[in-house]
Formats: C-alpha cells, sequence, structure tokens
C-alpha cells in the first residue's frame, strides 16, 4: 500500500507525481525481493542495530529527495515545515539529521528511507568480473556470524556459496540504483541536508499551486 497516496492526491496531473509513483514503485520492487531473500534464510541485521546509520548521511538523488518531502507532508507534516525552514529533527555534525539515538529503531522516517538504507543490510553487488557476490554488513557483529549456523566471516561470497549457506542471495544494489537514476536522469547526489529543504518548499509551493490557492 502506498505511503504517499494522500501527498500523491494533492500532486495529481504533475511532472512530480509521475516520478513519486515511479519511485515507490522501485521501492516496491525491492521489498518483494527481500522478502523472498528473508523468507528463505534465517538471516538478517541484528535486532535494533542501527549501527550503519550512526555515522552516516545518505546522498540523494533527485527521486528519492522526493519521495522523502512527499512522505514527511503527508505523516510528518510538522517536521516538513521544520526541514523547509532548513531545521532537522536530530542535528547532528556527522550523520543523518533523522536518526534518533533514543529510539529502539533510530530512523524517525523510515517509510521515507532512500535507496542505500532500504539495501545496505540486505542486498549483494557485483564484483569486478561482474558476478553477483554477497558479503555480510560490516557492522554485523563478528561473534555472531561465527555463531551462525553454519558459521559465517567478515568475507565475501559467491552466488553459489550464499545460497549454499543462507539458501537464497539478496537482490543486488546497484539494479535498483539504476532504476532510480532512470527516473530522474541527472546522477548528482546531494546530502540529505543539502537537498531536503529545496526539496520539501518544491513540493509544498506545488501542493499549494495545484490546489488553486
Ligand atoms: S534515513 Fe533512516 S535508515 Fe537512512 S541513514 Fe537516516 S536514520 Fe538511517
Amino acid at each position: 500500500m502506498s505511503e504517499i497516496q494522500a501527498a500523491l492526491l494533492k500532486l495529481q496531473g504533475t511532472h512530480e507525481a509521475e516520478i513519486l509513483q515511479q519511485i515507490e514503485e522501485v521501492y516496491e520492487e525491492i521489498q518483494k525481493k527481500q522478502q523472498i531473500w528473508y523468507s528463505k534464510t534465517d538471516f538478517s541485521c541484528p535486532q535494533a542495530c542501527g549501527e550503519c546509520c550512526r555515522n552516516f548521511e545518505p546522498d540523494l538523488l533527485e527521486g528519492e529527495a522526493l519521495y522523502m518531502a512527499a512522505w514527511l507532508i503527508q505523516n510528518q507534516s510538522e517536521t516538513a515545515d521544520q526541514v523547509a525552514a532548513e531545521s532537522f529533527p536530530f542535528p547532528r555534525e556527522k550523520g543523518c539529521q533523522f536518526w534518533n539515538e533514543n529510539a529502539t529503531y533510530h530512523c524517525s522516517i523510515y517509510g521515507a528511507r532512500p535507496l542505500i538504507c532500504r539495501l545496505f543490510g540486505a542486498s549483494s553487488s557485483y564484483s569486478k568480473t561482474g558476478d553477483i557476490v554477497w558479503k555480510p554488513c560490516k557492522f554485523y557483529p563478528a561473534q555472531d556470524l561465527a555463531a551462525h549456523k553454519p558459521p559465517l566471516a567478515h568475507k565475501q561470497y559467491s552466488v553459489e556459496e550464499t545460497k549454499c549457506l543462507l539458501g537464497e542471495i539478496p537482490p543486488a544494489m546497484s539494479d535498483f540504483t539504476e532504476k532510480v537514476v532512470a527516473v530522474t536522469p541527472a546522477e548528482e547526489t546531494l546530502l540529505i541536508r543539502e537537498i531536503l529543504p529545496e526539496t520539501v518548499k518544491r513540493l509544498l509551493w506545488i501542493i499549494k499551486m495545484n490546489a488553486g490557492e
């Protein structure tokens, strides 16, 4: 089910609504493919880990920023207004501006998270020779990997090895990056703090114009 249905209605007939629908389709495809991975394996991120976001702030493509802005406008309108005023709920010098240290699951905009956040702990990649490979997340505790049955390590596994050890291989990250780039072809990316305020302001203005105000 769409997480931005109300925002899409307000943007009906605009170029931005078309972009948002295409981005949501990519996000839904990721979810479907990851569900296959999760249903066939017993491997997932450690409960409430969040280490990958502690000192990391994602760079966003235009389509990802538009999705995040639309999601905020629909689901956290006060935060959307705050961001439009160039302020963030969890400001930090280094790291994501939506990472809540005190919340169990840390991400305060889970439904709006960009591509990297959707894929980081559950994706494969292409090796230099073009083969799909999988490697456990670098933040996964080594002792937990060693305790897995069968034991795993911080190393790269081929498709065959991954399927043998875990039963399935997760989707490849760059396949989805290409799809998101194709929606809004400019490949420039900007940090959340750099791109989001203008993007929220832009969407709020278009919504206002679309409503004939
Ligand atoms: S958007 Fe959420 S998942 Fe992504 S880096 Fe920020 S806090 Fe982490």
